[in-house]
């Protein structure tokens, strides 16, 4: 049978959230397990009211316990109830309490020991750079991108020491942590820090790997084929797992992001999934109406130009654009055509045009007046 919140914090239905944070205050120092013989049952207490701390000082969680009770336990915290994940607000915890008043063990009690800053870390992600033709980009291709990058040393896997140059730290006799214990109005506090001379490896190196000099890394570039996927963009990020840094004290490694970069191409103008090409005609296929070759991303194709078409007008080649990334299909493709006026003319097409500008005087004399 679950306490009304309220009464386990033995605040008022109305209470300020100062109240309440200063109720959690009194008692978290109450219950500390370190300062009750009864451990387990310290723990309990602990839980019970950070517990209902966690939804009576956040105004959602307070508003749906008001309203629906204890019912909305379960839709707070999911169908397991309370955990200590759930417990955003230790964030807060050193804000709230402040930063000497537990003693770093609290957190090991409820949540383990802190050591996987110490233990095996996971690699660096590394980001690289790709450019691309606007043609790749459209339909995919596969890659070499080079990425320098550091690798496991092989002459000493990675110890960073001369074959049997290892041995243990003399500072804290191999177990990574100093304990310090003190005397505190509520009793003896032992707080645990990570050993300054090993960084918590518990061992140190006599004799540094003269290959890497003791770092148990040395540089290398790497080729890394890489897939580029129909339809990626400037800016497209592709994540190669596990080729980033390599991990620490056996860690996993970082992943590789390579951005894409889409050169610009000499025809095509990107818009998302469309391109656009400008098509120069000649005003007397203009006017006349024919049919031109257009390039495609792929290969050309004939468009038909309407007689009488103006410069500027925008034909649509659909379909005939970039592949969507995601999904199906693919854009279009835009021909602007240009109409171009002749600027060198043979005597020829001079007469011809003359002959022109007469035939279409009762035509075109509206120019005129
Ligand atoms: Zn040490
Ligand atoms: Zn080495």
């Amino acid at each position: 049978m679950k306490r009304d919140y309220y009464d386990v914090l033995g605040v008022d239905r109305n209470a300020s959230q100062e109240e309440i944070k200063k109720a959690y205050r009194r008692l978290a120092k109450k219950y500390h397990p370190d300062v009750n013989p009864d451990k387990k049952a310290a723990e309990e207490n602990f839980k019970e009211i950070s517990e209902a701390y966690e939804v009576l000082v956040d105004p959602d969680k307070r508003a749906n316990y008001d309203m629906f009770g204890h019912a909305a336990v379960r839709d707070i915290f999911g169908r397991g109830g309370f955990s200590w994940r759930d417990f955003t607000h230790f964030g807060d915890i050193e804000d709230l309490f402040g930063r000497d008043f537990f003693g770093r063990d609290i957190f090991d009690m409820f949540f383990g020991p802190r050591r996987e800053r110490y233990g095996p870390t996971r690699g660096a992600d590394l980001i690289s750079d790709l450019d691309v033709t606007l043609e790749d980009a459209a339909f995919g291709t596969t890659k070499e991108v080079e990425v320098p990058r550091m690798v496991t040393c092989d002459a000493c896997n990675g110890s960073g020491a001369r074959p049997g140059g290892v041995k243990t730290c003399p500072s804290c006799n191999g177990t990574g942590q100093i304990r310090q214990s003190r005397r505190t109005a509520f009793g003896m506090f032992t707080s645990i820090t990570t050993c300054s001379r090993c960084h918590g490896g518990g061992e140190v190196i006599e004799a540094p790997c003269p290959t890497c000099h003791g770092a148990g890394k040395v540089h290398r570039t790497r080729k890394i084929s890489v897939k580029i996927p129909p339809g990626v963009d400037t800016g497209s990020r592709l994540r190669i797992a596990g080729e980033g840094e390599p991990g620490i004290r056996g860690g996993p490694a970082g992943d590789l992001y390579v951005v894409v970069h889409v050169q610009e191409h000499e025809v095509f103008m990107r818009d998302g999934d469309d391109v656009i090409c400008e098509i120069p005609i000649s005003f007397t296929q203009a006017a006349l109406g024919t049919e031109i070759e257009v390039p495609t991303l792929e290969d050309k194709t004939k468009m038909k130009i309407p007689a009488g078409t103006q410069t500027g007008t925008l034909f649509r080649l659909k379909g005939m654009g970039i592949p969507h990334l995601r999904g199906r299909g693919r854009g279009d493709q835009h021909v602007k055509v240009i109409v171009k006026t002749p600027t060198k003319l043979s005597k020829k097409q001079r007469e011809l045009l003359l002959e022109l500008e007469k035939a279409g005087e009762e035509f075109m004399g509206f120019w005129k007046r």
